[in-house]
């Protein structure tokens, strides 16, 4: 049979000035995306694996990804939705199968991904939807009515994107093969942040456990845990059980939603931060007291992976009002300091006024005075990196996602021969825990404070857990 694919993934910060138009999404459309990132390791490419493998044809429409950010502009949304929607059209292709992220805001739209899935559901009728989402989704009562089946990454940090993929495969070459299938959900009233469920460590590491056994009972082909998206103040936020069973087993599959809730929910107050995690001052002492180095500190409150701004030189300014001896900071954002620094030259002092320029005001610039130790274009950013007293800065033109050390590589500084790295992200990725000595989450202002409860929420719905105290049993 003929299966249209086709993805639109994006995390959407609502706590940013950032807004997110279509140009980060680099859209990829039609057969352009065998020949793409999108055909290595991601979920399409599990999808297209197992689909193929069962003599089904892939009709590819578009794929669009861009970091995650600021809101989306409703122009951008509408590329997206009508990139995947127009084709599938004109396709009339026997199902879909999509790769979606989940947690996009759009201006104007709460629920873009259940819009987008309405419209694909207006093309096709009857005929099956599928879809791979993140484990960082947000689910709404619109998105279920439209899906027949739902798989979702199980680890965090994400190594299973592939497979997540695949499972979505299954699931529609289950249906397409003869077995109609329901989806069930239940919202979970938790705000939850991805430094709190690490799947390593519990309480995720039990509950992703039981979703392996639940998978096996009868009626059941596939079940998740979604965790939503903190840093957004959206009306369906919160976590949840999302189980697709066969049709004939719907009270089996609703006892097994209710039951994964319920499960989820008697461990709300089990969450505690998975990394150690300290405010600034106390995180920068246990890094300095440590005895081998390097530690990697997070600076957890700026971390562009979760849409923040990057441009917040609060950590830096720490570091030197305390004078530490040898640290690197990566990466500040600040077009204007990376100019400054190529107009100078290499090992010439400049003045900088670093970071911040934006309506936000967690932290005012940063003024100092350092010497250009290297500017150069790496991973498509212009960069600089210059040393103030002990601390050497590396500044970017832009956002760029700081998770993997090899970047620091490229820039020609082993963040392994420093005491102290400090870098902007949330939980660390396997490669910097592989490099660090000792991780610690320093819990700094910003765009993704994990602190969740002195976030400014004013459209989640109430009451939610930490904000609240709920007295909660599972409904669908
Ligand atoms: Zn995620």
């Amino acid at each position: 049979m003929r299966v249209a694919i086709g993805a639109m993934k994006h995390e959407s910060n609502t706590f940013t000035h950032l807004s997110t138009d279509l140009e980060p999404f680099e859209p990829v459309t039609g057969d352009a995306v065998y020949d793409s990132a999108w055909s290595e390791g991601t979920a399409t490419r599990g999808i297209i694996d197992i689909l193929e493998a069962a003599g089904h044809e892939i009709v590819p429409t578009q794929f669009a990804h861009a970091i995650p950010s600021g809101v989306v502009t409703a122009a951008a949304f509408e590329v997206l939705r009508d990139g995947i929607v127009d084709r599938i059209e004109r396709a009339n292709p026997d199902a879909v199968c999509l790769d979606l992220h989940g947690s996009m805001a759009v201006e104007g739209e709460s629920d873009p991904e259940g819009a987008l899935l309405a419209a694909v559901r207006a093309c096709v009728g009857q005929r099956p939807i599928v879809t791979s989402l993140d484990m960082h989704a947000t689910v709404t009562d619109r998105m279920v009515e439209h899906l027949d089946g739902v798989a979702a990454y199980r680890t965090a940090p994400h190594t299973d994107v592939y497979d997540s993929g695949v499972r979505a495969g299954r699931i529609l070459t289950t249906i397409l093969d003869g077995t109609p299938t329901i989806v069930r959900h239940c919202h979970i009233p938790m705000l939850l942040s991805g430094e709190q469920s690490e799947t390593d460590a519990e309480p995720m590491a039990s509950l992703i456990g039981a979703l392996e056994t639940t998978d096996e009972a009868p009626g059941i082909l596939e079940t998740a845990y979604l965790l939503g998206f903190p840093w957004a103040d959206s009306p369906h936020g919160g976590c949840f059980a999302v189980v697709t069973g066969e049709a004939d087993a719907v009270d089996r599959v609703e006892t097994e939603t209710r039951s994964l809730a319920e499960r989820f929910w008697a461990r709300h107050a089990d969450f505690t931060f998975t990394t150690e995690a300290y405010p600034l001052e106390a995180a920068v002492s246990h890094a300095l007291d440590h005895p081998s180095t390097p530690v990697v500190l997070s600076d957890s409150g700026d971390n562009p992976t979760a849409g923040a701004t990057q441009d917040l030189a609060i950590v830096a300014e720490h570091l030197l009002e305390r004078d530490v001896p040898d640290a690197l900071v990566a990466v500040i954002v600040d077009p204007d300091a990376v100019t400054a620094c190529r107009s100078a030259g290499h090992d010439v002092d400049v003045e900088l006024s670093l970071g911040r320029t934006g309506p936000e005001r967690d932290a005012p610039p940063l003024s100092v005075t350092g010497t250009v130790r290297s500017v150069q274009t790496v991973r498509g950013r212009s960069m600089a990196v210059v040393a103030v007293d002990g601390v050497r800065i590396v500044i970017a033109d832009d956002r760029v996602s700081v998770t993997d050390p090899s970047l620091l590589e490229e820039l020609g500084e082993d963040p392994a021969a420093y005491d102290l790295v400090a870098i902007k992200c949330g939980y660390q990725s396997p490669a910097y825990q592989a490099i660090a000595e000792r991780s610690i989450l320093a819990l700094t202002p910003g765009a993704t404070n994990c602190r969740l409860e002195t976030l400014p929420y004013e459209r989640v719905p109430r009451p939610i857990y930490p904000l609240d105290e709920p007295d909660w049993k599972p409904s669908l």
